[in-house]
């Protein structure tokens, strides 16, 4: 797929590296990210948002009941909310960041499957 069939509105859309989910840069500033917001903390701070989203992404996924979706299993998004979720999401998360969520016990795959 090529960024160049999606309209222009769409490129201010920025992918969780953690779990893939698709929203705005402001969305993510005012709300967090619906999944992840309790370890990666974008709410009301932009640095954050910029260190934990990507704009670069590919593949879209519309989930809208997680629960009983093949490919909410296959993405491994079986247990997150509904949206929007990336196939791939390509950029890497910071060393503190990645330790934070060692320490809190949860897995980090890399989402970027583009490099595969
Ligand atoms: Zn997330």
């Amino acid at each position: 797929m090529s960024f160049d069939t999606i309209p222009k509105d769409l490129r201010g859309l920025r992918a969780c590296l953690v779990c893939s989910l698709i929203k705005t840069f402001d969305q993510f500033e005012y709300d967090g990210c619906d999944n992840c917001d309790e370890f990666l903390r974008m709410k009301n701070n932009k640095d954050n948002v910029y260190d934990h989203t990507s704009n670069n992404f590919d593949g879209l996924i519309a989930l809208m009941s997680p629960e009983d979706s093949w490919v909410a299993k296959w993405q491994r998004i079986g247990r997150f909310t509904r949206g929007i979720y990336a196939i791939s999401v390509s950029g890497t998360l910071p060393q503190a960041t990645l330790r934070e969520m060692k320490s809190r016990g949860i897995p980090y795959r890399p989402r970027d499957t583009s490099q595969r």
